[in-house]
């Protein structure tokens, strides 16, 4: 059949084919196209979809298949398409849906009264529709969600890179540091130019570029025992990207206190550790930072890696695997690093796993008496952060 001209015919005529004769009218437009109104009784399929899989779509290559687009030219070259595919009773119409409307025939909407398909999210979150476990439910589940990210450094930053590309719906950034030159051996949301700038205005601007959907609030402020309730309003899931270790206890018995996961990790030299404290949803089955560390260790026994050095790529291993528990929480799927320490050796290329229990005579409780009822402003915050 190949080198036969297809045949075109007016609008008038292939209503009169559908309606008479059964033949079936194809518009081959995009679907954004198709959503302001279609030939009545056409069915949508995009041209590309068409000429790569015309069998799924029509088993029978004598069906009489009528090809109409927005002015003819497209249904031309998939009817010419279809034809080297074996099709032998294809047409176009002249003139498409223009000509089609021009001439006053009936026109229908593709679905009438949805509301127009958001493109942008499903380009955007192709990848993930396509795997069972998110699909549209979970998706639609990672963009009602908040997390907050308590540090724009070394784990926040790549952590917040790939919770915004992945669909996180808000982000609640809480850094009181500027970028330093130093930062940027590691801490990737941050370039040369910002140096100067507040963190959470550099990390704000960077993803959005990314993911323009995203809602980033920036708070510029340090977390202290004044304003953690007010931080951890409606989120869903916390990380830990502290580097204090007062920041880090606040956060824990927040997150206790409000029933929040809270995702840690941290970095040293060469080795990382990350897990899911969720003590507060699971009292007495989960443990919590304070079963493992019951109190803070002195400030000479934990120097920060502005003291210590840390190996430039290692928070950013230990971040994305913090993003990754957030994913798999917010999700609700896989098993979640809850009960369980992982340990990183960047050197030996070594990950291990400590299970961890709830310690009973855990602190937690006292600490929190003293947070929330006892003399909430009195509670020692504020140790210098030296960037992680
Ligand atoms: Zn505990």
């Amino acid at each position: 059949m190949v080198g036969t001209a297809v045949p075109e015919i007016t609008p008038r005529e292939a209503l009169r084919r559908v309606e008479g004769a059964g033949a079936i009218l194809v518009d081959v437009r995009e679907e954004h196209e198709r959503e302001a109104g279609m030939a009545a009784g056409a069915r949508g399929i995009a041209r590309d979809e068409l000429e790569r899989d015309p069998g799924s779509h029509f088993h029978d290559r004598d069906a009489a298949l009528l090809l109409i687009c927005q002015s003819g030219g497209r249904s031309m070259l998939a009817a010419e398409a279809l034809q080297r595919q074996g099709y032998r009773n294809v047409a176009t119409v002249r003139g498409g849906t223009l000509l089609w409307a021009a001439e006053g025939l009936p026109m229908a909407r593709p679905d009438p009264g949805a509301p127009p398909r958001d493109e942008d999210f499903h380009q955007r979150y192709s990848r993930h529709l396509l795997l069972p476990e998110i699909g549209m439910r979970g998706q639609k589940r990672l963009e009602a969600s908040r997390v907050l990210m308590l540090g724009a450094g070394g784990l926040g930053s790549p952590a917040a890179f790939y919770l915004a590309a992945a669909g996180v719906g808000s982000l609640r950034i809480v850094d009181d540091d500027v970028v330093e030159r130093s930062n940027l051996q590691r801490q990737i949301l941050h370039v040369d130019a910002d140096i100067g700038l507040r963190k959470v205005d550099s990390a704000e601007a960077r993803l959005s570029a990314l993911n323009p959907r995203m809602e980033i609030e920036a708070v510029a402020e340090r977390a202290t025992s004044d304003n953690i309730d007010r931080l951890m309003d409606g989120v869903d899931v916390v990380v830990d990207g502290a580097d204090n270790f007062p920041v880090r206890y606040l956060l824990n018995d927040a997150c206790v206190h409000h029933g929040v996961p809270l995702v840690y990790g941290a970095v040293h030299r060469f080795e990382g550790q990350v897990s899911v404290f969720d003590a507060g949803r699971h009292r007495g089955q989960a443990p919590c930072y304070r079963c493992l560390f019951p109190e803070p260790p002195p400030p000479e026994a934990a120097p920060n890696c502005s003291e210590a050095g840390v190996l430039g790529v290692l928070p950013g291993v230990v971040g994305m695997l913090q993003a990754t528990e957030v994913l798999k929480l917010l999700l609700h799927v896989g098993e979640p690093l809850r009960g369980r320490l992982l340990h990183f050796d960047a050197l030996g290329m070594r990950f291990r796993e400590t299970r961890l229990t709830p310690d009973p005579a855990c602190p937690v409780d006292r600490a929190l008496f003293f947070l929330y009822l006892l003399c909430p402003r009195q509670f020692a915050v504020g140790q210098p952060s030296g960037g992680q």
